[in-house]
This record gives structure tokens, C-alpha cells and sequence, in this order.
């Protein structure tokens, strides 16, 4: 394992570290291991975990997640296209153990910040010195007319894989050849801004070999999307005139469903929908909300250069349900918020100067097998928020050729590869 310290990261970044001498003050008695929770372990929280530990071997890291194996939203749209399955996007967490994280796997049912505990659904209870909370996203079930949690069984979100992705893959395979898929996408802010348009693109790709006289309907609450121009170019290319974007301006909003039979409403009309895929609005994992980290938005303020709450001290919260200023609601965005919090944690225990952060996003989409396209952004903290770097990100070219929208499908592959082996290895 190459493991490096922490103090040879510092020294690596070419950063000053100003060493404080006292470090953090432990709750345990002197010379006790700062502890370390850490709950969620996704893209943000099983980053966090395995970082803290990289970055100072020294820590006593415990990540509690629910899961025994955790499901990837990225590239599970591709699941639905037919194109992979479910097992290829599943990880466990003996990497992570290897790691030297102490993984336990419970759910957190409540956080007590004065005392520093967590409480568990398993009845066991947890001392911190540090907290990460990485829950990830919940959803704001009726927002939606008739849209709850047992509707998402007939008519399923897929928002987080695993059951509801086959779910939604099941009723395509057994939907009507010349049947209406509909896709209800999410206002802002909410987890992956180019997913719903990707998931057309891939339900496009199967019905366009195996049900070619069906659409795509997108109902939209937003009159804009991430990427548009690409995607509706590669929409044209490869399913042309099968998928129809509604934005909101054109009653594009679904305010309302009857999941039994089969209808999404909008202002001004009823659709009759062989397959529905409703992605409600969404917030913070519902833990952020009971522990008291959200405000009016539904999300967690942090101090977006070390990603602790500034609702509560000495309690850190990174990835989907973070404001992480300008930074997307991403895998990639989560992986690069669970590094820097971990070098905010490590540097804090030791009484050093955090590092200048840096942060890092590229969203692949992958309108067809061989046909990707991207947007990609590196970040900097400016006046306490997190904003792009002038020039140092972009969008694919429009009109570009087919070698190039081949080349990201293969970038897209292996940034996946990559990103889940830094995480889960
Ligand atoms: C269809 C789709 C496609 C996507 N494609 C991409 C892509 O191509 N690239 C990209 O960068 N991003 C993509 N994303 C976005 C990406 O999935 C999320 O941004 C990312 O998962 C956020 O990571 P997270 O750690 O914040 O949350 P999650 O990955 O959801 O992890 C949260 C974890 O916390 C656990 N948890 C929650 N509450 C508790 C509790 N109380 N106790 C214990 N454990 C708990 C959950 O079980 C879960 O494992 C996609 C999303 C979707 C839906």
C-alpha cells in the first residue's frame, strides 16, 4: 500500500505549514488517536474516510454506513440502456478496511453535537472528536402531487440506484412497442444536472433497437439544462425526432401524478405515460435534516474551505448535501470536497495551516455507447466561496467529429474506473 503522511502532502502541495504545537484538543486523555466519524460512505464519505487515513495514519477512523454494498449513480443510466448491469456498479468497503477504517455497518439515526455522540438504528452509540456527515440526497416527497414514497415503486425516480434502477429497466423491457416514456426532470439545485438528459439519451438508445416507434417525453420545471446544445445535438444524431424536451415556460412542470393509472399531470394538460420516471425535487439525506445542518434551502451551509458546518462546530458535511458554492452536485465534485475535508481534519488535529484548496469536477455523459460528451471545471475559494478558475475548464466542441465523441465515451469509461478504485480500493 503507498501510503504517504500527512506532512509529506503538505510538503508535496508546496504549502506552508505553519505547525501550531498544541494540535486539537482531544476529548480523550493525552495521547489518545483523534477520532474520527464518518457517516456515508459514497462518493464523499468513503473519500473522506480513506483520505483521513492516508493522510495522517495516526487518526482512529470510523465510517458507518447503512449498506453493506454501495450502488453507483454514475454510469447507471447505462443500466437502463441494457448496456451493463447492476453488479458492475456495486462496491463493497474492504478496500477501505484495508485502509485501516474501522467500517460498521448501521445507520445513524441521530447526532448530538454538545455531547459529540452519534446514536445508530442498531442501538449502539458513538464518541467523536470529528464528525463528517456525507448523506447524500433526500426527497421532497409531495412536492409532487401523489408522488410518495410508494408511488416511486410504480412509477420509480432511479435517483438512487440499485432497487428503483431495475425497476424503471424492468418496465421498459416490458412496456409496448409505440409507448410514451416520460421523464419528470427536478428543479435546481439537485443531484447530477446532466443526468435526466443522459438517462433520455440511454432509454432512446434501447427503444430505438427494441421498441423504435416509442418516444422520450422530458417534462422539465427548469427552462434551461447542463450541457443542452451538446446533448440536444447528440440527441438529433443518434434517435432523431424520438425525444421531445418540454421546458417549463411550455408547461413542462409536473405539479401532479396518478401512479395506478399510469398519468402525470402538468398545469395545463395530462400525459398518459407507459413508463414514468419521476425525479422529485430533492434535499439533503434526511440525517443532515433531523441533526439540525440544513437551513431554509434544505442544504447544508459549510465553510466551503474546509467544509465544516458553520451551523455546528467540529461537524463537517461534504458531498451532494453540502453548499458547495458554484461546485455541481456530482460524484466527481464529492470526491474532491472528501479529500479536501479530510486535509482540513488532518491539519486541524495537528494543529497545521490547512493548505490553499483546490477542488476538481468533470460531468461525462454518455448519450450513446460511443458517443460521450463533457463539462469540466477546476475550482478555487475566493471570498469564502467555492468558484471556477478563469479558463480552466469548458464543454466538448459542438459539431465535433465522431473520433471525438468516441474518445470521451472511452474517457468516460476509465474516469469511472479511476474515480471508483480511489474510492473503494
Ligand atoms: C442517474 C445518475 C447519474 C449520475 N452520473 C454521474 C456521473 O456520471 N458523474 C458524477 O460525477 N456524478 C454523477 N451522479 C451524481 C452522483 O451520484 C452523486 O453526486 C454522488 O453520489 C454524491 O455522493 P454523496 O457521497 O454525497 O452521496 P451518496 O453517494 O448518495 O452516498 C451517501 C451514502 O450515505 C449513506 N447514508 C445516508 N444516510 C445514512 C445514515 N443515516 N446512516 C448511515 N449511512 C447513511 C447512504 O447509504 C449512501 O451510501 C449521478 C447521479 C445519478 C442519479
Amino acid at each position: 500500500m503507498n501510503k504517504f503522511n500527512r506532512r509529506q502532502f503538505i510538503k508535496a502541495l508546496g504549502a506552508a505549514s505553519a505547525i501550531g504545537g498544541l494540535g486539537f484538543p482531544l476529548i480523550g486523555k493525552a495521547g489518545t488517536a483523534a477520532k474520527v466519524v464518518v457517516i456515508g460512505g459514497g462518493y464523499a464519505g468513503a473519500t473522506c474516510a480513506k483520505y483521513l487515513r492516508i493522510y495522517d495514519s495516526d487518526l482512529d477512523v470510523t465510517l458507518i454506513e447503512k449498506s453493506e454494498h454501495y450502488v453507483s449513480c454514475p454510469l447507471s443510466n447505462e443500466v437502463l440502456g441494457g448496456e451493463r448491469d447492476i453488479k458492475s456498479l456495486t462496491f463493497g468497503y474492504d478496500g477501505l478496511t484495508g485502509h485501516g477504517v474501522n467500517v460498521v455497518h448501521d445507520e445513524v439515526t441521530k447526532i448530538d453535537p454538545t455531547k459529540k455522540t452519534i446514536t445508530t438504528k442498531g442501538g449502539k452509540t458513538h464518541q467523536y472528536d470529528m464528525l463528517v456527515v456525507s448523506p447524500g440526497i433526500s426527497f421532497k416527497w409531495g412536492a409532487i402531487e401523489g408522488y410518495d414514497e410508494a408511488a416511486s415503486e410504480l412509477m420509480p425516480h432511479a435517483w438512487k440506484a440499485g432497487k428503483q434502477t431495475e425497476i424503471l429497466r424492468k418496465q421498459l423491457e416490458a412496456m409496448e412497442n409505440g409507448g410514451t416514456v416520460i421523464i419528470s426532470a427536478p428543479p435546481n439545485p439537485f443531484r447530477c444536472p446532466p443526468g435526466p438528459y443522459e438517462r433520455a439519451a440511454q432509454i432512446a438508445f434501447y427503444l430505438s433497437h427494441h421498441k423504435p416507434k416509442s418516444k422520450v417525453v422530458i417534462l422539465d420545471s427548469k427552462d434551461k439544462f447542463s450541457k443542452q446544445g451538446l446533448f440536444m445535438e447528440g440527441w438529433e444524431a443518434l434517435y432523431p425526432g424520438m425525444i421531445d424536451w418540454v421546458m417549463a415556460a411550455n408547461d413542462g412542470k409536473v405539479i401532479g401524478v396518478d401512479a395506478k393509472k399510469g398519468i402525470v399531470m402538468t398545469e395545463f394538460a395530462e400525459h398518459k405515460a407507459a413508463v414514468a420516471n419521476i425525479i422529485p425535487p430533492q434535499k439533503a439525506g434526511i440525517l443532515a435534516e433531523i441533526a439540525g445542518l440544513t437551513n431554509d434551502s434544505g442544504w447544508c451551509p459549510v465553510d466551503q474551505g474546509t467544509f465544516e458546518s458553520t451551523i455546528h462546530k467540529d461537524v463537517y458535511v461534504i458531498g451532494d448535501a453540502s453548499i458547495a458554492g458554484k461546485m455541481p452536485k456530482s460524484g466527481y465534485a464529492a470526491n474532491s470536497q472528501g479529500k479536501v475535508c479530510a486535509m482540513a481534519i488532518a491539519t486541524k488535529v495537528a494543529g497545521e495551516t490547512m493548505p490553499e484548496p483546490s477542488y476538481v469536477n468533470t460531468c461525462y455523459s454518455l448519450i450513446g455507447p460511443h458517443y460521450g460528451i463533457s463539462v469540466a471545471m477546476v475550482y478555487e475559494l475566493k471570498d469564502g466561496e467555492v468558484v471556477g478558475v478563469k479558463d480552466a475548464g469548458g464543454l466538448s466542441p459542438m459539431k465535433a467529429p465522431e473520433s471525438t465523441r468516441r474518445a470521451e465515451s472511452i474517457y468516460a469509461h476509465s474516469w469511472y474506473r479511476n474515480i471508483t478504485h480511489d474510492i473503494f480500493s
